[in-house]
């Protein structure tokens, strides 16, 4: 398998050397050259399988030109259950008639990022050994992406993250959670400002070609296609549960539906590849919250990204965008994989400030099977309570958007899968508020507020910076 730009200007690569990319070399996104076919009986073979041996399945497909031992191996690292609460890694249950949860947030990070960042960071980690290289990873964090990152990337060979955070704006347990890693090769650094501050600092050591050449500097945000490819493997694992119930013979053409709480369009662009593949997916439905710029997409047909100002601040904070960086990829695919048509829908955005793809329209649910919906504060809490309320279970907010939007969606007959991208630990206010239950920490993550933390204070200042980073960044 190899991959090419969604603009058409990059000579096909294999999968390790595009792990290491961010944007395609001509400004595209990466996608596979043809989308691997995988039939019901080849689905079905793997019922038995842990999540691990799932993974090195679904894997195999895209990662081509990494043997396979070494690909099972890097899965079982990844997946472990040492890593994960859930003995299952990714547990499967009933939230109510109709309506599955599946748990993707019972990694370290108790957050559904978990789940493609421990891959990533295996195989990162296999490739740059593999061609003797390093990789410094800058980012900069309001909370919840960078600490998925640093726990992933911890300790790894070759690998030094050097994360950029706004002094005194994160949460008690987001400090605690990333500012007590011990690893040599996790810089924490505190910027003196606001978390626009630290990514226009990421921008510009970014955009500086020859000092990112020469510190290897790298990102591995949401847009890096070992996170897509790594996020496939559970719609296949959550259907495999949902089905396990039905009658083999009724297996086959078992069609769910699947609810995704979204924001840059990551992870339920992974469930459009699985279904592209022929996994047996009825509808994939966006969740959205007040930031409704995909919403307006899927009912429209008309993309209109939104300028930082009407980007709203809300009680579901991950999915708080004003552009999905992994839209392009998907639209691609809408505009039948020509990079012709791609390119003059991107000159249509930069020229007009918005794609006008409503001829489309009908074709994203018939063909491809999207819909969507938004929630508010007032919902998301109504939510949460009513979840209580029911059954017992608390959910976070991004879940609750999920939920909220997969209630509108469910249709007779047809199991409904939220994906669980949270868990309510990380949101007790709108927990109190919704339910007044007081959440602490979860069990085995008691006492992390009170480790010693580690960090490096520093002013809004780029040569500070630089010095720093050339100071400390990992060399081969
Ligand atoms: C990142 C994140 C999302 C949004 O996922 P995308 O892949 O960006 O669509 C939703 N919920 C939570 C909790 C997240 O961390």
């Amino acid at each position: 398998m190899k991959y090419i730009s969604t603009r058409g200007g990059m000579a096909p690569a294999p999968y390790s050397a595009i792990l290491l990319e961010g944007l395609a070399t001509d400004g595209g996104l990466v996608v596979p050259e043809t989308v691997p076919q995988v039939d019901s009986e080849q689905i079905e073979s793997w019922r038995s399988l842990t999540y691990p041996e799932l993974a090195t399945e679904v894997l195999s497909f895209y990662a081509t030109d990494i043997p396979r031992d070494d690909l099972a191996r890097m899965c079982a690292a990844a997946y472990a259950p040492a890593g994960f609460v859930a003995e299952e890694i990714v547990p499967v249950t009933e939230l109510e008639d109709g309506i599955l949860l599946v748990g993707l947030s019972e990694g370290p990070t108790l957050a559904f990022k978990d789940m493609a960042m421990q891959f990533l960071g295996q195989s990162l980690e296999y490739v740059l050994a593999r061609s003797d290289r390093a990789l410094n990873i800058i980012g900069a964090t309001s909370g919840d992406t960078g600490s998925a990152a640093e726990y992933a990337l911890r300790g790894k060979a070759g690998i030094g993250v050097f994360m950029m955070s706004p002094q005194g704006r994160m949460s008690d347990f987001q400090r605690a959670q990333m500012y007590s890693l011990t690893d040599d090769n996790i810089h924490n650094i505190a910027i003196d400002g606001v978390f626009d501050d630290c990514q226009n600092l990421v921008k510009a050591l970014s955009s500086d070609l020859e000092f990112k050449r020469a510190h290897e500097l790298g990102t591995v945000n949401s847009i890096n296609l070992g996170r897509i490819s790594a996020q496939m493997v559970y719609y296949f694992w959550a259907w495999l549960r949902a089905t396990d119930a039905v009658a083999e013979g009724d297996r086959a053409a078992f069609e769910v539906s699947v609810t995704v709480p979204s924001g840059n369009f990551g992870n339920i662009l992974s469930g459009h590849l699985a279904k592209a593949m022929g996994l047996p997916i009825r509808r994939l439905v966006l969740a959205a919250n007040e930031n409704n710029v995909l919403d307006e997409f899927f009912r429209t047909g008309i993309y209109a990204p939104r300028s930082a100002a009407d980007t709203h601040a809300t009680s579901s904070p991950s999915m708080d965008i004003s552009k999905a960086s992994n839209l392009e990829r998907f639209i691609f695919d809408l505009l039948g994989r020509d990079p012709e048509r791609l390119a003059a829908a991107w000159r249509e955005l930069d020229e007009t400030g918005r794609i006008d793809l409503s001829a489309e329209l009908p074709r994203l649910e018939t063909e491809f099977g999207f819909q969507s919906g938004t929630s508010t504060h007032a919902d998301r809490v109504a939510t949460i309570r009513s979840v209580y309320e029911a059954s017992g279970t608390l959910i976070d907010p991004h879940t609750a958007d999920g939920v909220k939007v997969a209630r509108e969606h469910v249709e007779a007959g047809v199991l409904m899968l939220v994906l669980e991208t949270a868990k309510p630990e990380k949101f007790p206010e709108i927990v109190l508020e919704a339910t007044g239950q007081r959440i602490g920490m979860p069990e085995h993550l008691a006492g992390l507020l009170d480790l010693p933390q580690h960090v490096t204070e520093m002013n809004d200042d780029e040569a500070q910076l630089r010095a720093f980073i050339a100071q400390h960044a990992v060399q081969r």
